[in-house]
């Protein structure tokens, strides 16, 4: 049986989670058209016969602004150790320089395949000077063009990762599909509605705990902490007569419904914790060790 780690890594907005959830055929990581929507490390685990991939989706790369940033740059170092193959992707149409600066400054130690993604958005001619910009380069021991949001051919992609991997035997039970909770997801789906419903300032000043995950007999039900930084953020959280969360919470409650395949209860709460995003405490608190 072929076994390893398969990490994902790229520039924010790369579209490293919309592959994660097209590999696994699940929607594991949160997806959305603002960058750093990825905080945490989210392994999907996909086992059959005679493979059992462990793919990590990371955050993107960026220079860390808030301890926050730190916490997320972590998840991607952490990464960097235990991988047998290196998925680098990369926006056809982003700055292929940069996209090589910051590939380089990984210092992999594994191989690398650079997955050229959003070719539905090129021109074949973009799309080969991407291809020989990266032929050469030294980490990169193959390139594979996709389009991750049209459907990718995941039997090929799979068969050029195995060629990486080594023989072993299987970490996780062939039931599992991640190493983290549902709860987690739960508040991941909450996030994302948040990046969704409030423009560019609060999803980034906001985080989500879930407090209670307690599955009935006919339900599950959830009640979660959306934490922001300030009275002001909470007031918009609201809205008018409460317009905003109400809506948030029955959007929320669909997306979790469907994830879940159950009917949940779901009741929301907003708190302000001042600065949270640069408190050891709260990052703590919130998930983010
Ligand atoms: P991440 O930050 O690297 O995890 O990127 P996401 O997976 O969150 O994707 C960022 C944005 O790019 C989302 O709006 C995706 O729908 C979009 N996206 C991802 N892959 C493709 C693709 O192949 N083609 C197009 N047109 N958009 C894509
Ligand atoms: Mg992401």
């Amino acid at each position: 049986m072929k076994v390893g780690f398969v990490n994902i890594f790229g520039k924010p907005n790369a579209g490293k989670s919309t592959l994660l959830n097209a590999l696994m055929g699940e929607k594991l990581a949160i997806v959305s058209p603002k960058v750093q929507t990825t905080r945490h490390r989210i392994k999907g685990i996909l086992t059959e016969k005679d493979y059992q991939i462990v793919f990590s989706d990371t955050p993107g790369i960026i220079e860390p602004k808030y301890k926050l940033h730190e916490k997320m740059m972590d998840a991607v170092k952490n990464s960097l150790e235990d991988a047998d193959v290196a998925l680098l992707i990369v926006d056809v149409n982003e700055d292929l320089q940069d996209c090589d600066s910051i590939f380089n400054a990984l210092k992999l130690k594994v191989p690398a395949i650079v997955v050229v993604n959003k070719i539905d958005r090129a021109s074949q001619e973009k799309i080969k000077t991407t291809i020989d910009f990266f032929s050469d380069k030294s980490y990169c021991k193959k390139i594979i063009t996709i389009s991750a949001t049209s459907g990718i051919n995941k039997k090929k992609f799979l068969k050029e990762i195995l060629d990486f991997l080594p023989e072993g035997e299987p970490f996780f039970g062939s039931e599992e599909i991640s190493d983290l909770q549902t709860r987690f997801f739960a508040a991941e789906l909450i996030r994302e509605k948040i990046f969704e419903l409030f423009g560019d300032e609060i999803p980034y000043q906001a985080t989500v705990v879930v407090n209670e995950f307690k599955e009935k007999s006919t339900l599950v039900k959830i009640a979660a902490d959306i934490i922001v930084q300030r009275e002001s953020q909470k007031a918009i959280m609201l809205g008018e007569k409460g317009q905003m969360i109400k809506k948030l919470g029955t959007e929320s409650r669909q997306s979790i419904e469907e994830f879940l395949q159950q009917k949940i209860f779901l009741e929301l709460f907003v708190k302000v914790r001042e600065k949270w995003r640069d408190n050891d405490t709260w990052l703590k608190e919130y998930g983010y060790h």
